[in-house]
């Protein structure tokens, strides 16, 4: 028995024999010899239309096969068809007396060589993409198809690496599970196995010529592992636990599609903070009721410029079609604080928490305010379930600025005659002591407000919530935090607007009966909490929450607080 240690990407145990496959990179030498540069790129141009005939024929299939995230990968394999440094620098390379074949061959080769060098994980990965859709280009060029690894059972499919292209067509029904070299937990082989599923384990540098086909292999998606050949009683092991998890696994989804009500008739939404339009299916898969926090971040970071109108419209409608009908709130860019974007230059300042971040950025540039707003108001048009929302609020003016930066964009697409959202909801997060205690004023101003614990911990108890030395500081359960989120709800509900809360707190499930005994119906957390969130406060009723609530708030120290939690929690 052979054991390997790789990073785990998609979570489950599979076990089956292996087929691996190398794929049949296209031959250069079968080349003639290169005709004149205009023929040799015309063959090139073609080829390349061919591909994007493929390309927008397999976006489709799999689209409808795996949805739309998914999908998405093949528009970025469309896109990069249009990239300069691709087919622009082949065409180049015909200029100078290279064959069509030998010069696709060598710009992918440079340019995914330059993607594997940036330290970016998720940049580095696109060099799989690149060699992907040059091996597409190529094989039109040679009139060759591309091999399809062989199924002759349900087996683990092991491989240097796996393009976006071939896991798409491969017969998802035979598939136990994957192993691959390269890859690491962002790469597509990794998306595509999470949704479909399929455990995999990625990062097993030389894997390939270690398994044979038809050894039997192990995969452990979680941890990493891959066993070849086990002996009986570590396949029995492993096959009790496959069928443990299964069983957990089917338990916890089941627990996905039930609703979120305590057991005396209280019903709670339960929602997803997401970073990438990527997340969303995952948030629906364990029972998001809506996307409570977009951070727009992602938008922004890992690249050299501003995302512009039509990028940052696309990927906010990409989010809200895959939750229609459930709400997706959008926050406007939060950059500042702990988030750098290099390419805007900002000043290094001494107290970055307390400087020039979020909704102050924002209003002191208002060109890519307006970008964002304008974007947002776009994906609106079609998207009902779109809300959008400020983050670090601390008076009334930088509200009234917001919206009449908001309405001004409106006006400017009504004139441009683009279609877009109307009256779309507008709220703010209330993560400083200055907005929960003017809550009432604010509310007056916007249709919700999101309680943003993370920031409003680290500014009422003056702690960083990077500086692990004042770990002990950062305390959610400080009296003062739950009399700023009481004093918040309090003055939403009186106001008649929607109050959540999306700060980490949300996803403590040890602290559900408590924000539920506070008044909070509006949860919103990242994935992995949702279901322990949900069977706690299927578990509580409100009442009794209610009633712990009451003496939380009243007594001086979060060590009591959570002595008290321990005590009513059994
Ligand atoms: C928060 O501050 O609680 C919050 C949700 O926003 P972020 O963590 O993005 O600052
Ligand atoms: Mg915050």
């Amino acid at each position: 028995m052979e054991r390997y240690l790789g990073q785990g990407a998609a979570p489950g145990i599979g076990i089956g024999p292996a087929v691996v496959w190398h794929p049949q990179l296209p031959d250069q030498n079968a080349e003639s010899l290169p005709e004149s540069p205009a023929i040799e790129q015309a063959r090139l141009g073609a080829a390349v239309e061919a591909t994007k005939r493929e390309l927008v024929q397999l976006k489709s299939r799999t689209e409808h096969e795996l949805g739309l995230e998914e999908a998405q990968i093949f528009s970025a394999h469309l896109l990069m068809l249009t990239d300069p440094a691709l087919v622009g620098a082949a065409m180049e390379l015909i200029e100078q007396g290279q064959s069509a074949v030998t010069a696709m061959a060598n710009a992918v080769m440079k340019q995914a060589a330059i993607l594997e060098q940036l330290p970016d994980e998720y940049m580095a990965e696109r060099a799989v993409d690149v060699r992907d859709v040059g091996a597409r280009v190529l094989s039109h060029l040679q009139g060759q198809v591309q091999q399809l690894p062989l199924f002759k059972a349900p087996s683990i499919l092991v491989s240097k690496e796996l393009t976006p292209s071939l896991t798409a067509q491969l017969p998802k029904d035979q598939l136990l599970g994957f192993v691959t070299e390269a890859g690491g937990r962002t790469s597509h082989v990794a998306i595509m196995a999470r949704s479909l599923g399929i455990p995999a384990v990625v990062g097993l540098d030389g894997i390939s010529d270690q398994i044979d086909s038809g050894q039997l292999v192990v995969v452990d998606g979680i941890t990493g592992k891959v066993l070849v050949e086990p002996t009986d009683m570590e396949l029995t092991k492993w096959k009790q636990r496959q069928i443990r998890m299964e069983s957990r696994h089917r338990l916890s989804l089941a627990l996905a599609s039930e609703p979120a009500v305590t057991p005396d008739g209280y019903r709670m939404a339960l929602m997803a903070n997401i970073g990438h339009p990527s997340e969303a299916e995952a948030a629906i898969k364990f029972g998001a009721e809506g996307v409570g926090l977009f951070r727009t971040e992602f938008l922004y970071m890992d690249r050299k410029e501003l995302p512009n109108e039509d990028e940052q419209t696309e990927a906010y409608q990409q989010v809200a079609a895959i939750m229609a009908p459930r709400p997706v709130i959008i926050r406007t860019l939060d950059i500042g604080g702990d988030k750098d974007l290099p390419y805007l230059g900002l000043k290094r300042e001494d107290n970055p928490f307390l400087g020039w971040r979020a909704l102050r950025y924002s209003l002191s540039r208002p060109g890519i305010f307006r970008t964002q707003l304008r974007a947002i108001l776009r994906a609106a048009a079609t998207n009902e379930n779109i809300r959008i929302m400020l983050p670090l609020v601390v008076a009334v003016e930088e509200i009234r600025e917001a919206k009449s930066l908001l309405i001004q964009a409106e006006k400017e697409l009504d004139l441009d005659k683009i279609p877009h959202g109307k009256q779309v909801k507008l709220g703010i997060m209330v993560e400083t002591p200055a907005a929960a205690i003017i809550a009432d004023k604010l509310a007056q101003e916007v249709d919700f407000f999101s309680i943003g614990t993370n920031d409003l911990i680290q500014y009422t108890l003056a702690a960083d919530r990077q500086n692990r030395q004042v770990e002990k500081v950062f305390d959610p359960l400080h009296p003062a935090i739950l009399r700023l989120i009481d004093a918040t709800l309090t003055a939403g509900s009186k106001a008649g607007i929607e109050v959540g809360l999306c700060g980490e707190l949300a996803g403590e499930p040890r602290a559900a009966p408590l924000l539920l005994g506070l008044g909070l119906t509006k949860f919103s957390m990242a994935t992995p909490s949702l279901l322990p969130v949900k069977e706690k406060v299927r578990s509580w009723p409100f009442q009794e929450a209610q009633a712990l609530a009451t003496e939380a708030l009243s007594l001086s120290s979060g060590t009591e607080v959570r002595a008290l939690l321990k005590r009513m929690s059994g």
